[in-house]
Formats: structure tokens, sequence, C-alpha cells
């Protein structure tokens, strides 16, 4: 078994992603209109929107493209948040919540889009998200749901018990809700893809170039890395979970949390055949969901939350072991080729935020798990910002940096939660 723990080497998106290519180091000063610090989704996707306006841009990341969670994700495009749209309606009041609910609505075709426009070959599959409900109290929870959704026109439908055993695999659930604006992607290449598309258009990416110090000198940014150093007018960071000291206090407005995966060998025809035979991705109403999927070689990955600690190996795969022989007990004997695991960012408001943190510096981070559609989605608008949209032209709030006061006891009261969550979802859906 192949384990990529503290990095994407190893993993089963490192080792069948394509689109790499020899980024250089930045060395020297270099002028620039805007810098961007981080090469994940948010990072590239604004560095490919600013490039393509004709915006000077250089990107440095601290180690590879998509070496954050961008490179280690499930893939899953899944439009809209954890909130349905009638509480985000009232949350945001008349003028903005509408026009919010539309944008996070459309993150599928922001990132298929993008795929499309720029050629970007990722295994692109767009045949729909399933949220199989593990009860009959997520029954009732999941048809508001999803009846929600329809009134706004998307293409979703309610999945009764019997239909949900067939487009899983599997008769564990009870039945739950089908959202076709949805699909997946191999996350490393989609990536390196938008990297390249915004090389194409004229960004120049920087790798193993972490931004150390951000100053302002002379009206402009500097932002320094070992080798080198940026100078531009606005400064973009898209850090999210691997946010550190160099804006202070960023790295304390998210809670980093470990999510951990596995797949299994390419499964033969005879067993592969009934799981998941729609194509769709799917995670289910948990409180620590199981996420699941196949690639395009035929494995089945399963994700869910792991303990906090960055040197997670193959004694902590027991967890997604358990989900994949409960689920697919005709599995049990088919190993694990790969596991590795990453950062996901929560919020205190379980939102994603974009700040402006200073005139002339953003932040667009705290996607809650579903960055793979929000990340180019923040990445887009952090560009509109810096290319002269006013904050209330854009359909997402852009607020202040909030430290979350006494951090170091939020982060323990969030473990100590996920394992109590952990022991709720066993007793409840043993
Ligand atoms: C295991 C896992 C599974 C997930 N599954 C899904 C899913 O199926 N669907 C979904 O929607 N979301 C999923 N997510 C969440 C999603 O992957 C993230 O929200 C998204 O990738 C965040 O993108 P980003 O570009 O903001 O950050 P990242 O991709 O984390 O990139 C941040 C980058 O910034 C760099 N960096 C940090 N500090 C500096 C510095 N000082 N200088 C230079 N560079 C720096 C880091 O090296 C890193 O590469 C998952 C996350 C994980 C970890």
């Amino acid at each position: 078994m192949t384990s990529a723990s503290s990095g994407t080497a190893g993993s089963l998106w490192e080792a069948t992603a394509v689109g790499e290519a020899a980024w250089p180091t930045l060395r020297g000063d270099r002028r620039a209109d805007v810098a961007v610090v981080g090469g994940g989704y948010t990072g590239c996707a604004a560095a490919l929107a600013l490039a393509g306006a004709g915006t000077r841009v250089a990107l440095v990341e601290a180690k590879t493209i998509g070496w954050g969670a961008s490179g280690r994700t499930g893939g899953q495009v899944i439009p809209g948040l954890k909130f349905d749209p009638d509480e985000l309606e009232a949350m945001f009041g008349p003028e903005l919540g509408p026009r919010f609910v539309a944008t996070v609505a459309g993150t599928g075709d922001e990132v298929f889009g993008l795929i499309d426009k720029h050629g970007i070959t990722c295994d692109a599959t767009r045949r729909g998200w399933l949220q199989p409900a593990v009860s009959p109290r997520a029954v009732e929870v999941v048809k508001q749901r999803c009846a929600q959704w329809a009134r706004r026109g998307a293409p979703v439908s309610l999945v009764d018990r019997a239909r949900m055993a067939e487009l899983i695999g599997s008769d564990l659930y009870f039945g739950g809700w089908e959202d076709r604006r949805a699909g997946h992607v191999q996350p490393l290449s989609f990536n390196r893809g938008l990297a390249a598309a915004a090389q194409r258009a004229g960004a120049e990416i920087y790798v193993d170039s972490p931004a150390t110090s951000l100053e302002r000198q002379d009206g402009r940014w500097r932002l320094t890395t070992p080798a080198g150093s940026v100078t531009a007018d606005t400064v973009l960071i898209g850090t999210n979970g691997y946010t550190d000291g160099l804006w202070p206090g960023l790295a304390r407005t998210v809670v980093p949390m470990m999510s951990f995966q596995a797949a299994t060998v390419p499964l033969p025809p005879a067993l592969g055949r009934a799981i998941l035979p729609g194509g769709h991705c799917a995670s289910d109403t948990r409180r620590l969901l199981w996420y699941f999927r196949r690639d395009a070689a035929g494995r089945l990955l399963m994700g869910g939350r792991a303990p906090y600690r960055e040197d997670l190996g193959p004694a902590d795969a027991g967890l997604v072991r358990a989900a994949v022989d409960r689920l697919y007990p005709q599995l049990r004997e088919v190993p694990f080729e790969f596991h590795w695991s990453g950062r996901v960012a929560m919020t205190r408001d379980h939102l994603p935020h974009l700040h402006q943190l200073a005139p002339g510096v953003w932040a667009a981070l705290g996607y809650n798990g579903r960055g793979v559609g929000m990340a180019p989605l923040l990445g887009r608008l952090l560009a509109e910002l810096v290319l002269g949209a006013k904050p209330a032209d854009i359909p997402f709030p852009v607020t202040a940096m909030r430290p979350i006061p006494g951090y170091p006891f939020t982060r323990l009261v969030a473990r100590a939660l996920v394992r109590y969550y952990r022991l709720r979802d066993s007793i409840e859906h043993a």
C-alpha cells in the first residue's frame, strides 16, 4: 500500500495525474501587478482570471502545484454549501441572499466551464452527486433540501430507498436525493491544468517558493521568498488549511481538521459492476460523513474524518476500511492500494470567507470541505475585486478578518467534537 500522509507524493492522485510541469523556483526580484500566494485552486483560478484580463501576475507556492488540499481531495464537485438555500437566503437577506444562493449553486458550471474552456484533461465526469440518508429522520431533512433546490429550478430529485440501493450498490441507506449539477474530477490534474492555463495566459508560476514575509514598501507590497521577492500593487492569499503566519491572525480564522482517504485496487468487473453504476459521487448524511466514488480505473475511493495528526499512516486506515466493509461487504478481501490525508479548513460560521486584510491585500479561505467548487469560484471573485469590482458588486460578502477568540481552546473543542460525533454516529448508525 502506498501512503502519503504529509504530502501528495504517493497518493492515488499523484500516481495518476497528468500535466506535471517543471515550474521554476522564484530567484531574484520580480515586479508584478498582483502577487498570489498558494498554488491550489484558489490561487491558480485567481491567477488565471487575472492573467486572462491582461494583468501581470506572479504566483508563489511553498511546495508544488496542488501540494495542499487541492491535490488531495475526493475531487467531488458539489454545488451549494452545507447550509440549505432557504437558510442562506435568510442569513444574507433579500438583496444579497438570492444572488449568493445562485452563485454557490453555480460551482459545477464554474468548474466544468473552466475545464471545457481551457481544455483541461482531468477525468472530468458530470453524472451527479448522491446524498444518501443514514436514518429515516435524515430522509426528512434531505426531502426539504431537495425541495428547496427544486423550487429554484435545479436538476435534482428525491431517490427512494430501493433506487438508492441500486445507485449506490448497497442497501445500507434509507433513500436520499440526487443533484445532477455535480460531478467529479481527478483533482491534481485539474489543479495542474488551471496552473498551466494561467501560465499560458501570461502568469508567472513559482514552486518551492514559500512567502516568508509581506511588507509595505514605497506604496507597494513586497513578498519575500528564500531566494527572491515579488513587489506588487496587490496580494491575494489562497492558503486555506495550510495558512501559516504570513499574515498575522489569518491562520486563526480557520480550524484545520484532517480528512483521510483510501483507494482500493481497480475492482474486477464482477465486483465493481454494481457499485455506483451511474458514475455518481456520494457523501452521506452522517455528522462525520463518509464520502466515496470510483476513479477512472474503477478503484473505489472512501474518505472520512480522521484524528488530527500530520503523520497519519496505514494504522489510521481502519476507519475507512470499516466504512468500506460496512457499505460493500463483498469488498472485504479487496486491498487498499493507496491512502493519503490532508487538511480541511473549517470556520466558526461554517461559511467560506473572503476578506480584505488591508488596502491591496485580499484572502479567500475556509471552504469547510466544499472547496473543489467554491475555491475556483472565490479565486475568480478575488480577481474581479482586483480588476475593479466593488465588494457590493460581487455576490459574496467581503468581511473583515476575525481571528477566533481563545483559538487553542477552539481547536481542542473542535477535535473533541469530532470524537463525540464519531461516537454518536456509531451509536445511531451501527
Ligand atoms: C482529504 C480531503 C478531501 C477533500 N474532499 C473534497 C471534496 O471531495 N469536495 C470538495 O468540494 N472539497 C473537498 N476537500 C476540500 C478542498 O480540497 C479544499 O477546500 C480546496 O482544495 C482548497 O483549495 P485552496 O486552493 O484554497 O487551498 P489548498 O489547495 O490547500 O492550497 C493552499 C496552498 O498554499 C500553499 N501555501 C501555504 N502557505 C504558503 C506560503 N506562505 N507561501 C506560499 N505558499 C503557501 C500550500 O503549500 C498549499 O499548496 C477535501 C479536502 C481534503 C484535505
